[in-house]
């Protein structure tokens, strides 16, 4: 049986407390592993070795960090084959899509943080003749990084890399329903050479390990992706301590058609956004707002295209639609369609679990491609995220109304409009209530630039400067000039 086990002080260890939790492979729902069910003594276990590792760590040069996580970033890409596999069978994604996404963009990760730590960031301001202002950028020390199961490696080493490039020393928490490349980079980083507590990667549920981090009085700063609930918890359970916090939540992210948009280029990006990875990524475009004159193309072509998606095993090269994380979240998934039937809205395509899948995955977490119409902004469907498979087309009529009806959700990550039209590109952009707003494009992503949400899509932002920033804390050191 395959075990998943913490990486505490450079060794790959069981947990104290003996727990385990089950691995369960999306496509087929059965058992194939289990999982180390750790508890707060592991967690302070980790805070421990990453205390003691912290003085040495901190104080490398940032070119010899920089090796280190270069060095790790090689591990990763030598074994970016089994990682993709391990990834698929762990999450239900399909393999092209881990080959070619998750897994190298988690070695884009190291390499980006990598090259990062080697810039100076100390500040100097003159307060004319009468002193000089130093701001140092210090690392925060011993932090916390929780991630969720939707891209896991990817956006593990999204946190993990600015964090050690910083001069931090890392207790991470992957998502327990997808904890395999956490362990296995956990193992690469031994064999890399990573000094011992520098990075620990420790396992369990949210309730437990998760807590135990968000709680821990020793642990500075949490970095957090996941569900808004959950970050509205940590938020609550960190404040008292008084924790830099870097939330990134939920999204229920319009992708707006103007009558003027390339339609061709718009449908074929449309229908990544709404259905890549299954629906379940953050960033997908789950309303669709489309001009009145052009409302039947555009259903009719995402109609089409859901419809031709090959739903089938993860595993095979050929399938486009793989399974959803978790039975629970595929029935959630089932429920959000039932009650946006209830609500009057017409499922077009999808709507149901396939009738027919390969043997191996006859008991795997699959649904359909689902666009649904009919449903007014106001309605649940419209205003909560799913997270799945399922889109709403709604028509507008005027500028001003897209607007209203983008900003009307209490989320705000992203967006996505096409029109040719590039004054109304920046005008429209400008007031969408989002961090990040693509135009004729979606999921485009420079690492350089911040990523976040707005309104209950989270706090701060991560990328680039942003996430070095969020990593250290500013010190000042004022220094009178000595009168002469
Ligand atoms: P989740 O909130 O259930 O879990 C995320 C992580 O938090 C997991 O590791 C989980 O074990 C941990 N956790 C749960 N309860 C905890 C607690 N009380 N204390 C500490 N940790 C706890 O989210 P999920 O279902 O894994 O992920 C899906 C959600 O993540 C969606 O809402 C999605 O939009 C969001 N997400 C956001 C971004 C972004 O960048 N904004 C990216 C990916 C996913």
């Amino acid at each position: 049986m395959n075990q998943v086990l913490n990486t505490i002080n450079g060794q790959q260890v069981e947990p104290t407390n003996g727990q385990w939790l089950q691995n369960i492979e999306p496509a087929t729902g059965s058992e194939y592993g289990r999982i180390a069910g750790s508890g707060a003594d592991d967690v302070n276990l980790a805070v421990e070795a990453a205390e003691g590792a912290f003085s040495a760590w901190s104080s490398m040069s940032g070119s010899d960090r920089g090796d280190c996580i270069h060095r790790l970033a090689d591990a990763v890409e030598a074994n970016l084959d089994d990682l993709a596999r391990l990834e698929t069978i762990d999450n239900g994604k399909p393999i092209s899509l881990s080959r070619s996404l998750d897994i190298p963009r988690a070695v884009t990760n190291l390499r980006f943080f990598a090259e990062a730590s080697l810039a100076d960031r100390t500040e100097e301001y003159e307060t004319g003749d009468v002193a000089l202002n130093t701001v140092l950028r210090q690392p925060v020390g011993v932090v916390g990084l929780i991630s969720p199961w939707n891209l896991p490696l990817y956006l593990l080493t999204w946190k993990i890399a600015p964090a050690l490039a910083a001069g931090n020393t890392v207790v991470a928490k992957p998502s327990e329903l997808t904890p395999v490349t956490a362990a296995r980079l956990g193992e690469l980083s031994i064999e890399a050479g990573f000094p011992a507590g520098v990075l620990n990667i420790v396992h369990g549920t949210g309730p437990s390990a998760g807590e135990a981090i968000v709680s821990h009085p020793r642990i500075k700063a949490i970095s957090f992706t996941g569900g808004t609930s959950t970050g509205a918890h940590i938020a609550e359970t960190a404040a008292p301590h008084f924790k830099k916090l870097s939330l990134e939540l939920g999204g229920k992210n319009p992708n707006i058609l103007f009558e003027d948009a390339d339609l061709e280029s718009a449908m074929a990006t449309s229908l990544r956004s709404s259905f890549a990875n299954q629906g379940q990524i953050c960033l997908c475009g789950s309303r669709i707002l489309v001009h009145r004159s052009i409302q039947e193309r555009v259903i009719e072509s995402l109609v089409e295209g859901a419809r031709n998606l090959k739903i089938g095993d993860p595993l095979d090269e050929s399938t486009q639609q793989g399974a959803l994380i978790s039975s629970s979240h595929r029935d959630k998934v089932a429920s959000c369609v039932d009650s946006a039937r209830e609500e009057g809205g017409e499922v077009l395509c999808g709507g149901r679990c396939p009738p027919s899948l390969p043997d191996r995955c006859e008991n795997g977490y699959f649904y359909e491609p689902t666009v649904i119409t009919g449903l007014d902004m106001e309605a649940k469907t419209n205003m909560e995220e799913i997270f799945g498979p399922v889109v709403t087309i709604s028509p507008f009529d005027e500028e001003e109304e897209a607007i209203d009806m983008a900003n009307a959700t209490r989320y705000g990550l992203s967006a996505s409009l096409w029109t040719r039209d590039e004054a109304r590109a920046r005008r429209v952009s400008e007031r969408i209530e989002a961090g990040t707003v693509w135009v004729n494009c979606w999921l485009l992503r420079d690492l350089r630039v911040p990523f976040g949400g707005v309104k209950h899509s989270g706090v701060g932002r991560e990328g680039g400067e942003e996430a070095m920033r969020f990593f250290t804390e500013p010190k000042t050191i004022c220094q009178a000039r000595s009168a002469t």
